[in-house]
């Protein structure tokens, strides 16, 4: 019966790479041991990361955020709109006072009006990225791969070989 192992490296030693994550510390103990499953000594250099350095590497592939992106650009929007008013509003008074008033209403203005048109192009993007199905399609290629906790290689395992 064949063992499931890394490709590189021929260890047994390989979880899952979303154990690895939601592990979290624990993964981190496991790695702290000096003998493998084979009862081999490991050399402790292979053994130095942390385990949140380790969880974070093998971190899921993020869900793009639509919601929290729309209404970041709505508000931006919004506010864009109000200075905008507030500008126009005062834009034809003759009077010496408004003049500082104007200034800072512009520079306001463009800065929301920017930060619009930023938030606008990022919520698209990440609707354009969740509705091509990408973020599924990753999400399963990482429910599917396992890591080497001897030398970190990230592989699929081919099943169909294994007994
Ligand atoms: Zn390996």
């Amino acid at each position: 019966m064949a063992e499931l192992q890394c490709p590189r490296c021929k260890s047994e030693q390989v979880t899952r790479r979303r154990i690895i994550h939601d592990g979290g510390v624990s993964a981190g103990v496991s790695f702290t041991g000096g003998v493998t499953t084979s009862g081999e000594a490991v050399g402790a250099t292979t053994h130095t990361y942390s385990s949140t350095t380790l969880a974070k590497r093998h971190r899921p592939p993020e869900e793009p955020a639509v919601g929290f992106a729309f209404a970041t650009a709505a508000l931006t929007c919004v506010f864009s709109l109000i200075f905008l008013i507030a500008l126009i509003s005062v834009a034809n008074n003759p009077d010496p006072d408004f003049k500082i008033g104007k200034i800072f209403l512009t520079v306001v203005f463009i800065f929301f009006a920017i930060a619009s048109v930023y938030n606008v192009i990022d919520m698209l993007k990440k609707s354009e990225y969740k509705n091509s199905g990408e973020y599924e399609r990753l999400s399963k290629e990482y429910d599917s791969q396992f890591v080497c906790l001897r030398c970190e290689e990230i592989f699929i395992p081919d099943f169909s070989k294994l007994s």
